[in-house]
């Protein structure tokens, strides 16, 4: 059991330091954007970016716990979030782990079921989130989303789109429109040139194309079927504010391509893996992490994901979030954990494993999987 709380939402108790990136998942890679993109295509309003800091006499470094007053403290837990694996039908340039046609890691049937059985075990669980890779091709996905339904739990696809065309995929979309899956997709621009750079040649059109196949079923249309999209920024600097740039998405994506989708979720550049080498490679490394500690939001601490989400890898281990997931901070009681393994009382006692990562959560608006916090 972790140390004595000094209020409900933080509790005292060691900082972590990361080690290796472990997986993949789209929204939370940076976009490339090549310069020269058209003025009405453009997704990030720049006069809204926080820019990266310059000043060399800028105040002394802060670690996340100091920043928080103590250790973040768990609420009770609502989202599962299993990441299946790094199979996917892309290979897009930016992908950290190199997810593609040819990666063999996946989740097995053991790792799933157990997985599954978190569903019976915590009666606060109202969210599956399942990612990968393209987590439609796992052969447990479908067994997983139908498991979850069956529970009337809220069930989030975050899919890469074109996975909706491919060969051998064809009734994907009508299932998931059938079993009311939230699908969760980055499209990080209006640009065919500026996608396709970053995602792959063909990426944007089929992206548009399987956009209008989820909204001739209902998604982004008929309240049911919910269909969100995920932005982040072009490099070193805070997301615009949420609200406004869903306004100019919802926009331009209906006036260009007849698109309707229901929520646009703002996500910042966490210092992981990829984007980490981006930084050391052009020099921003230590203004981006000044920007992000610098714009500590104490507002945020209260929605921060790890305080309800448990994270599943595709191998079955256990972590506060995909962010540590990638970073190999897995959850341990001794040793570590399998999911397996995790009840509600074990869950509680875990204290949460933070480092200065987390500092991407909690600037300006806050930033989760589902987007600002705040
Ligand atoms: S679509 Fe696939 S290859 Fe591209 S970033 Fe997502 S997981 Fe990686
Ligand atoms: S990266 Fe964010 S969600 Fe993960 S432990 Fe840190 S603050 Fe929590």
């Amino acid at each position: 059991m972790a140390s004595t709380a000094p209020d409900p939402v933080h509790r005292r108790g060691p900082e972590a330091v990361s080690s290796q990136p472990q997986c993949c998942e789209c929204a939370h890679l940076p976009a490339r954007l090549p310069p020269g993109s058209p003025p009405q295509i453009r997704l990030e309003p720049k006069s809204e970016a926080i820019p990266v800091p310059t000043d060399s006499k800028a105040p002394a470094r802060i670690t996340f716990r100091d920043a928080v007053g103590g250790e973040l403290m768990r609420s009770p837990l609502e989202i599962l979030q299993i990441n299946v694996g790094k199979l996917c039908n892309q290979t897009c340039v930016h992908c950290h782990v190199n997810a593609g046609p040819n990666r063999s890691e996946q989740m097995t049937e053991e790792a799933a079921e157990a997985a599954l059985g978190v569903l019976d075990r915590f009666p606060t669980l109202t969210t599956v989130d399942v990612t990968g890779g393209a987590p439609e091709m796992s052969p447990w996905f479908r067994r997983i989303v139908t498991e979850a339904r069956k529970r009337d739990l809220t069930v989030i696809d975050r899919c890469n789109l074109t996975i909706l065309l491919q060969p051998g995929h064809e009734d994907l979309a009508q299932f998931l429109a059938d079993q009311r899956v939230t699908v969760v997709a980055s499209l990080p621009c209006y640009s065919k040139e500026n996608v396709d750079a970053q995602r792959g040649d063909g990426v944007f059109q089929a992206s548009i194309e399987a956009l209008r196949l989820l909204n001739s079923l209902g998604y982004g249309r008929d309240g049911e079927r919910h269909l969100d999209l995920v932005f982040n920024p072009v490099g070193a600097s805070l997301p615009p504010a949420q609200g406004p740039l869903e306004a100019a998405y919802k926009e331009q994506l209906a006036e260009h391509f007849d698109i309707t989708f229901d929520h646009l979720y703002t996500i910042t550049n966490m210092i992981i893996a990829r984007f980490e080498s981006f930084l050391r490679r052009t020099g921003e490394l230590e203004g981006y992490e000044r920007l992000l500690e610098g714009s500590f939001n104490p507002a945020t601490i209260p929605q921060l994901m790890c305080r309800n989400t448990l994270s599943v890898s595709w191998d079955g281990y256990v972590y506060d979030c995909d962010f540590n997931q990638m970073l190999d901070l897995r959850l341990e009681n001794g040793s570590a954990l399998r999911v397996g393994d995790v009840t509600p009382e074990l869950w509680d006692s875990l204290g949460i494993i933070t480092g200065r990562h987390c500092f991407g959560c909690t600037a300006g608006a806050g930033s989760s999987c589902s987007g600002a916090l705040t």
